[in-house]
Parts: C-alpha cells; structure tokens; sequence
C-alpha cells in the first residue's frame, strides 16, 4: 500500500511533524491508515538534547521496526545528594523486564539520533515540510485545514501534534495559559569517559540545584548526557558563559559530575530549556480533533519526559482507531473517548507529579530546604514517593501492553 494514497475513510492529517507525530504516523501507517504530516519548517528536525527513554517507549518504537541495538545502554538509576550519599537505589521490576524482554528501565539516547531513526522508518511522500497550518474548520463529515502557504487539505481526521505553542490545540481549547513552573534546565552530553562505570547513572540534588548523569548512545557510540536544573523564573538573565556559571553551581558537587564539565563542547553540546506548563486538560478532543504531546500536554523534566510521552500519546491514538472508518463520526468519536481514557489520567498525574517534584526541590526556601534533606537523606520517604507516584503507575502501563509483550 502506498503512503502517499488519500482513501476518504482513511484521512489522517497530522499537524507537526515532531516525536509525538512521527510516532502516531507509524502507528496510523502500520493499521492501514493513510496519513499526511504537515510540518512547518523546511524539514523534521529534533531540538534539544539528551533524552531518557523508558520501557514502554522503548517497546513501541521496537513496534515500528527500530533496531533495538540503537536503544542505547540499561542504567541502574540511584537518587543522591550532592556530596554523593545515596538516597534511592530506582528499582526494575523483574516482570517488566521479563515480559518486555527489555532490561532495566531507563535508556539514555541522543534526541536527534533516535528521532533520526524514526524519521527513516517514515515511508515517502507522508511528510509535507514547509506547510505551517493557520486554522481548519470542521465539517459534519471531514476536517479542512489551512495553510499559510495558500495550501487547503480536507481530511476525516485532524491530529494536533504542533508542540508546547499549538495553533490546533488553542483553536480547539482555547488559550493554553502557559506558565513558568520555576525550573531552568541544562541539558549537555559529552563522549565517552572510559573509567567511569558502565551502566550507572544518577540524579543527584544539592538544596537548590539538579545535577544528573547517563550513559547514552549517540550513532552507536557510548557517551554520556548530563545535566542541571536550577530556580528560575520568567525573564532571568541568562549567564553569558554558560560554562562558568555551571562550573560554580557543580564546584563542590560529587564526582564524575564535575568532570563532564571539559569533556563538553559547549557551542555544540549543551541545551538550556525554560520549562512551560499549562494546566491539566481533561479533554483533547473535540469534534474530528484530537491533540497529542505538548500540544495538550507540556511537561517538565522530572520523571515525565516529553519526548517519550508524546510517542506513546501517537501509539495508544491508532490503537484507539483501529479499524474504525473515519467517516463515521460517532465511531472517531467513541476512538478518540478510549485514548483519553487511557491517557488523559495517567498523563496529568504524571505532568502533575514531575510539577511537584520540581517545586520541591527547587522551591522550597533555606531552613526548609534543610529539613526536606535531611528527611530524604535518613529516611524512605522519597524511594516511597517515587515508588508510589511515578514507578506505580508507569509499571501498570507498561504490563497492560500485552501486544508489546514478548514473554
Ligand atoms: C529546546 C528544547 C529542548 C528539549 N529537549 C528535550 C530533551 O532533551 N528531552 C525530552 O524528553 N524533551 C525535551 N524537550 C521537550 C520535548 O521537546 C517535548 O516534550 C517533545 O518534543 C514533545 O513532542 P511533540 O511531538 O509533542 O512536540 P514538538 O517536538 O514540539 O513538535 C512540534 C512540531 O510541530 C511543528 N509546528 C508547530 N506549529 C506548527 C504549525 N502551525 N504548523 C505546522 N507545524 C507546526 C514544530 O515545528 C515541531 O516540529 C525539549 C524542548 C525544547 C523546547
């Protein structure tokens, strides 16, 4: 079947051509489904840096064909403070493991090469580069978009995947209301450093500061990401020398941590991130529309990564439609009812909690700050609030993907 077909009952018009999009394309693709990406840069390209993809992430672009060699190296995943003492060793769920026939939880990769990957797996004359949609309007039996480029495409269904600023999501939802959640993050890798060990990595907090560290691949060589996150708010001035204002913050940080610092090209090598919400949506459909990623759902870095809830959002959306002829709108309506089913909850809690997280760590003033580690330090209560509030919920996902399962 060709891609590039546009069969009416059929008609997936995709807005973005970001992770979330490519995601969803492949999981459309692949049920038969005959889509077109409207992207509107000259091509798909992937911002940022280092990214940590978790098991289910992995186990649905392993659905897609991605060699499971590019997933990068397993890591065992300890919580410390900044001198080094360790507060939580991130357990693996053997049955995750077993089922999934992935080990471990957390890969480290290099955005821009998985995304690469799945570019590639993308067939030709799906994405439409140089197209930024303005609006649509919808129609009792299709969708019509708008192009500033004069284009107009009618399709049976309309996938906003247009990222943190969605033109599709504010026509839908209205006004995002995007707010800053207090954090700023920046994000670096670096080659390998041989002596330091395989398969460890660690997050690490001072009373106001993240520092953290991965083993990644990048074009399947070894190298590491790390990175730090510090109080922020809208407006801060941003350090003229990066490398000095990190190498102040990580100065009396535990090792490797500070040793990154030289091994990194910081023209090239190194990402700094304001982090956006928006409050929580308990829709993201409406009509022939339905949104994905960060047009619905912005996160922050902590436990809730972007790029792998976005891939998810695209996969649970097609799984949601399968089979269904997009003509009959009760039937999109009842697909699109499922997938929020399935993800509106679990994503809010997690965008809700890794929101929390932040504020703890980087909000909370000095002698506060004090007790807060000290409580952390000597005490269960964060390995049981991680357990609880992010591990829980994503292992339940993870063992419900039946179809994913290779045990
Ligand atoms: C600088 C930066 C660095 C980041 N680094 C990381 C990281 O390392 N790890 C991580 O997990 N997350 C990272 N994030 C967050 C991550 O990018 C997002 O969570 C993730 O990419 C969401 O995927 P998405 O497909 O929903 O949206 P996006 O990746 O934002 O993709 C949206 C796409 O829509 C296109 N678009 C927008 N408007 C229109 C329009 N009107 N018409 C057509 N196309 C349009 C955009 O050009 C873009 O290609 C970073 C974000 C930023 C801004």
């Amino acid at each position: 079947m060709s891609a590039s077909q546009w069969r009416p009952g059929k008609r997936v018009a995709i807005v973005g051509g970001g992770p979330g999009s490519i995601s969803a394309a492949l999981a459309f693709i692949q049920r038969g489904f005959d889509v077109r990406i409207f992207e509107r840069q000259p091509e798909c390209t992937a911002i940022g840096g280092a990214v940590l993809l978790a098991t289910p992430v992995l186990a649905i672009l392993r659905s897609y064909g991605l060699d499971e060699k590019n997933f990068g190296s397993y890591t065992v995943t300890y919580f410390k403070n900044n001198s080094g003492k360790e507060r939580v060793k991130l357990p693996f769920n053997p049955e995750c493991e077993r089922k999934m026939g992935i080990k471990g939880w957390h890969y480290g990769v290099l955005r821009s090469s998985i995304f690469k990957k799945m570019l590639e797996l993308v067939p030709e004359n799906v994405i439409h580069a140089g197209h930024e949609s303005t609006s649509y309007t919808e129609h009792e039996e299709a969708v019509e978009l708008f192009f500033k480029n004069g284009h107009r495409e009618m399709a049976d269904i309309l996938i906003g995947a247009d990222g943190i600023r969605s033109n599709v999501s504010r026509q839908a939802f209205g006004d995002p209301r995007l707010f800053h959640t207090g954090i700023r993050l920046w994000l670096a890798w670096c080659d390998h450093i041989p002596d330091i060990p395989p398969n460890y990595g660690f997050i690490s907090h001072s009373w106001q500061y993240q520092a953290s560290f991965f083993p990644m691949l990048h074009e399947g060589k070894p190298g590491f990401e790390w990175w730090v996150v510090e109080p922020s708010w809208e407006g801060k001035p941003v350090p003229e020398d990066p490398k000095a204002h990190l190498t102040e913050i990580l100065k009396d940080w535990a090792q490797p941590l500070p040793r990154f610092l030289d091994a990194t090209d910081f023209k090239s090598q190194v990402y700094r991130w304001e982090i956006y919400n928006r409050p929580s949506l308990k829709k993201w459909s409406s009509g022939r529309v339905v949104c994905l990623g960060d047009a619905v759902h912005p996160v922050s870095p902590y436990a809730a990564y972007g790029m792998g809830m976005a891939i998810e959002d695209g996969y649970f959306l097609a799984r949601a439609l399968d089979g269904v002829d997009l003509r009959d709108k009760r039937a999109v309506n009842a697909g699109f009812e499922i997938y929020e089913k399935e993800r509106v909850d679990f994503v809010n809690h997690n965008v809700e909690f890794a929101r929390r997280l932040g504020w703890m760590f980087h909000s909370v003033p000095r002698p506060l700050a004090w007790i807060r580690d000290a409580i952390f330090d000597y005490t269960p209560l964060l390995s049981n609030f991680l357990k609880t509030g992010y591990l829980k919920k994503s292992e339940e996902e993870t063992l419900d993907l039946a179809e994913l399962h290779v045990a």
